[in-house]
């Protein structure tokens, strides 16, 4: 459940529905890769759209030589105006989310690379503030630390954008921006490629996000967010640090709520002195107080509870504030906030998630959609992202079983089809491509809202 989208639209992306909707997005819009009909037919009607709007662009500092150049050959690809239009119909919980966020593989690679680039991260410190496993937290679940960052070129998706579908002006305005990046010489317009709404780079920052915030922290003139890493990096440092990252606090920390606590009291926003909380008996939850020489008793102090009383609770100070304003929804900044706890050697929640069926991995996903096309279901390739036919797959097999058939995947069904003899080799049993392609970090995040 990600919190409402907020108002300062014009910020980062929305990643954390997305990431969530990757869970939910059906076949056909999965089916349609970053590829772009570039050869297609001509389209009268875009092009004329594209006409109308190159005095704007022009008087938006595009010079009419950039417009010309960049936009000649433009063709409108309308599978990005589909995603803008999804829906949702499944909903991954909260802890089915974080599974897939903060997994052993992304905390022990954000681990490798805080080793190969401490040098770096050292002087992103000195310079913003932010300390590194914060930074490196955004990087890991905003593009797996550069593995995933989007194929969709930024000009084919704004250009459509631009034209077509709820929130043109929005969308124009990325569109001139994008335009005046590769003006400017930051990253080549071949290399301009992102998710379909418009983020790129390490951190998936938006285009306007880019003009306002990105710096050029390896010295060569330009903000590369793309192929340079100290450029990437540093730049999410300063996002935090514009966003009044606090140096030295942290963001936050797993509560133990006494007997009988009134969830309505639990919102981001509600903040209460620690003191407060402590008389009302929130301890940490290895029991200990909570007010202590880095936590002193007069700072505000809000208590979340992401999946009700029952499940963890968390104490969170302005630094989780800051994270979210990178993506205004509490799961993903606890997301942010809990690996750049694990990537600092810390452990899982204490508190267990109140269901019987626990969620799962992304190594264990892939272990599970092995299993499931050794039984012969038609998933496509192993790639650990639950898409619509695995969820299909998966009912399947709980029918089979006797289990709920939720269609959601869960530790109970992995355990259960790893009691079971194996089936098959597998060989033959999966198709060319999957489905259910795109990355974990893919391009599907629901465009920002006003
Ligand atoms: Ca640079």
């Amino acid at each position: 459940m990600p919190a409402p989208v907020a108002r300062s639209a014009l910020h980062v992306v929305r990643r954390a529905l997305p990431l969530l909707g990757l869970l939910m997005l059906p076949t056909a819009l999965l089916a349609q890769s970053g590829e772009t009909d570039a050869e297609a037919r001509p389209d009268p009607a875009f092009m004329q759209c594209l006409d109308g709007l190159r005095a704007d662009a022009l008087g938006r500092g595009v010079r009419a030589s950039t417009w010309d150049e960049l936009t000649a050959g433009l063709a409108a690809d309308m599978s990005v105006i589909d995603l803008l239009n999804h829906q949702p119909e499944f909903r991954a919980p909260v802890w089915d989310y974080l599974a897939g966020l903060v997994d052993e593989e992304r905390v022990l690679t954000g681990q490798v690379m805080a080793l190969r680039h401490s040098a770096l991260l050292e002087r992103i410190e000195a310079e913003y503030g932010v300390p590194r496993n914060v930074v490196l937290a955004v990087w890991g679940v905003e593009s797996n630390y550069g593995q995933n960052y989007g194929n969709r070129p930024l000009l084919v998706s704004l250009s459509t954008l631009s034209c077509h579908g709820r929130r043109q002006d929005f969308f124009r305005g990325e569109f001139f921006t994008t335009l005046r990046i590769v003006q400017d010489g930051h990253i080549d317009a071949d290399d301009l490629v992102g998710s379909w709404a418009g983020a790129f780079g390490h951190t998936q920052f938006m285009p306007s996000t880019f003009q306002r915030i990105a710096v050029d922290f390896d010295g060569d003139g330009r903000r590369d967010l793309i192929g340079s890493i100290p450029d990437a990096l540093a730049s999410t440092a300063n996002y935090l640090k514009t966003s009044n990252w606090r140096s030295g606090e942290p963001w936050g920390f797993e509560v133990a709520l006494p007997p009988g606590f009134n969830a309505d009291s639990a919102d981001r926003r509600s903040k209460q002195p620690v003191s407060t909380w402590a008389s009302r008996g929130v301890r940490r939850v290895d029991g200990s107080p909570l007010v202590d020489s880095n936590t002193p008793a007069e700072r505000q102090a809000a208590i979340l509870l992401p999946a009700g009383v029952e499940g963890p609770a968390f104490m969170s100070f302005r630094n989780f504030d800051a994270i979210f304003s990178y993506n205004p929804s509490v799961n993903y900044a606890l997301a942010i906030a809990h690996l750049s706890d694990r990537i600092g050697g810390a452990g899982p929640f204490v508190t267990p998630w109140p269901t019987d069926d626990p969620p799962i991995s992304r190594v264990q996903r892939r272990e599970l959609q092995q299993l499931l096309l050794d039984r012969g279901h038609d998933i496509g390739a192993v790639d650990g992202i639950i898409g619509a036919r695995s969820r299909e797959a998966v009912k399947i097999e709980q029918r089979r079983l006797g289990q709920e058939d939720s269609g959601r995947a869960g530790m109970k069904l992995l355990e259960a089809l790893q009691a079971e003899a194996p089936a098959s080799t597998g060989d033959d049993a999966g198709g060319e491509g999957s489905d259910e392609r795109g990355s974990d970090e893919g391009s599907v995040e629901p465009p920002p809202a006003d």
